[in-house]
């Protein structure tokens, strides 16, 4: 079976074919990227209006080039969650193709797309999945037929919430990647310095990971496997308007928001007995995330899995992947009953797929 995806959420025009036979996912992207200040929902839909066919068409183009005329067997596209802008484009186009190449239309819920293709990429059987994106942040662990939400944000996803810092300072949007290239920076400034210390016969010691560094004093705040970040983001904001450093702040919001998501899995992996965890969603691209995640499963002795960057942030590999398993499960969707839904939550998806798991 071969999927044509289609992801555009929110910044990320992207179409993929996924090819089962042979496991091969060809992606093709066009990332929204504001001027300034965060997404703005009006430019992100002008921008999927303009890639979304640009996109497709590279996909298609290369598709029947290799296969043929039938090339594709079913299109899927993100259902939601997402911008509603954005997300009524995407619907648009994958009804109207799925209806020019006479072909099942699959809609696929986003955040379960970024758990399946970590259980995909890795071969795990039941993992815990935690999604740390720029939207959302969420723990999944599947029973009885649906992923069960057992932690999520209270607030802010964790990539709005480091976003919602790097807008304060000045910084282009994304941040993230900005405040992991500043913190490790300060980082390496820390250790050099701290090694200097030890040279010179210094007793006090740093964090484990960074020999020298303190930390600031931000909030940390879990409550069981739910979390907040609204607090550490104004809180950061502060510091950077008192005069801290932004390297040394940029550290410590790490440190601080990683400790917690790294908190509740483990949480949820002694909760739920699992000893998998697969990370998925667009700040599963920093190592110090994943470094943390991979100690604690280390420790407690679970199987760590990251899938390679072109699956973690937005994309429609995942999308393509995760519509094949449902095409195979008989799981399409008339255009009828296909709108997009901006609000759609992973256990609200019936999992089809998992019984049969063949495709
Ligand atoms: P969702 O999948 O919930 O709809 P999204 O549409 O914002 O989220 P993603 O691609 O999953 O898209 O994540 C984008 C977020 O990832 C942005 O907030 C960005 O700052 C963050 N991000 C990207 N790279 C890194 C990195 N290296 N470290 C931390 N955060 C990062």
């Amino acid at each position: 079976m071969r999927v044509l995806g289609i992801e555009g959420t929110a910044w990320c025009a992207s179409a993929a074919l996924y090819d089962a036979e042979t496991d091969t996912v060809l992606i093709e992207s066009d990332p929204y990227e504001p001027d300034s200040g965060g997404i703005h929902p009006r430019e992100a839909a002008e921008h999927m209006s303009e890639a979304i066919p640009a996109v497709v068409d590279r996909v298609l183009t290369a598709a029947e080039e290799r296969h043929g005329p039938d090339a594709v067997d079913a299109v899927a596209f993100s259902r939601g969650p997402g911008l509603g802008p954005c997300l009524r484009i995407v619907g648009t186009a994958a009804r109207s193709l799925a209806g020019t190449l006479g072909v099942p239309l699959v809609g696929v819920n986003h955040m379960v797309a970024h758990l399946e293709i970590g259980r995909h990429r890795s071969g795990f059987d039941n993992p815990v999945c935690l999604n740390a994106s720029g939207a959302n942040a969420h723990l999944l662990g599947y029973h009885d037929g649906r992923y069960r939400v057992l932690g999520e944000t209270m607030d802010a996803g964790v990539g709005n919430a480091i976003d919602k810092f790097t807008r304060h300072v000045g910084w282009s949007h994304p941040g993230g990647p900005k405040v992991e290239a500043a913190a490790a920076e300060f980082a390496t400034a820390a250790s050099g310095a701290g090694s200097e210390g030890e040279k010179a016969g210094s007793e006090e010691e740093g964090p484990e990971s960074t020999p020298g560094a303190d930390l600031l004093d931000l909030p940390y705040v879990v409550k069981g496997m739910d979390f907040s970040f609204s607090g550490i983001s104004s809180a950061a904001n502060d510091a950077a308007d008192e005069g801290v450093p932004v390297e040394e702040i940029c550290f410590s919001l790490q440190e601080h928001v990683f400790a917690m998501l790294t908190e509740v899995s483990e949480r949820a992996l002694s909760l739920t007995g699992a000893d998998e965890l697969v990370l998925g969603g667009g700040v599963a691209q920093n190592d110090r995330l994943r470094e943390m995640l991979a100690a604690m499963c280390e420790a407690r002795g679970a199987a760590f899995h990251a899938p390679e960057p072109r699956f973690l942030r937005d994309n429609a590999g995942m999308i393509a992947v995760l519509g094949a398993k449902m095409a195979a499960a008989g799981d399409t969707v008339a255009v009828a009953e296909s709108a997009v839904d901006p609000n759609f939550r992973p256990d609200q998806v019936p999992v089809t797929w998992r019984t049969g798991e063949s495709v």
